[in-house]
């Protein structure tokens, strides 16, 4: 059965879509192996669609923004974890002094809590998310230059 060439060329689109019946797409699998100008043409459908619904240039453009985007990310997590640790390692020292330091009669020292440490141990956090903050900060300058 012989179909023409421009019935083909309409039923393409639906034929890629697979929104056809059995019937036609058996009709034109039939017709494109057969005719190789109809089988370019599902091909240029095929490549075409794919180019057409992702253009190279915008995926570029998301990946940069994307890749800032991941950066700002950084910078704020670190931001964060600066302005936290800074205001826990305030508190655990306020509150050390508020609380005070016990001396036992037997000359033993009670730490509340151990605010002490604890404190420290936020002051190095905040001290190491400034550094990453700092050393984020440098990179995002250079890369945007
Ligand atoms: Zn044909």
């Amino acid at each position: 059965m012989k179909i023409p060439c421009e019935v083909i060329k309409d039923l393409l689109p639906l034929y890629y879509d697979k929104v056809c019946s059995k019937e036609s797409c058996l009709l034109i699998e039939e017709h494109v192996n057969q005719c190789p100008q109809c089988a370019d043409e599902l091909q240029k459908l095929k490549t075409g669609l794919e180019k057409s619904s992702v253009l190279e240039g915008d995926v570029k453009a998301m990946k940069r923004i994307s890749a800032a985007w991941k950066k700002d990310k950084i910078v704020a997590f670190t931001r964060g974890a600066m302005l936290i640790s800074a205001l826990a390692a305030m508190i655990c020292f306020i509150s050390y002094h508020i609380i005070g330091v016990e001396v036992l009669p037997d000359g033993r020292l009670v730490e509340p809590f151990a605010l002490l440490p604890i404190g420290y141990l936020f002051v190095i956090v905040f001290m190491v998310s400034t550094i990453c903050n700092f050393i984020f900060l440098r990179k995002r300058k250079k890369n945007a230059k």
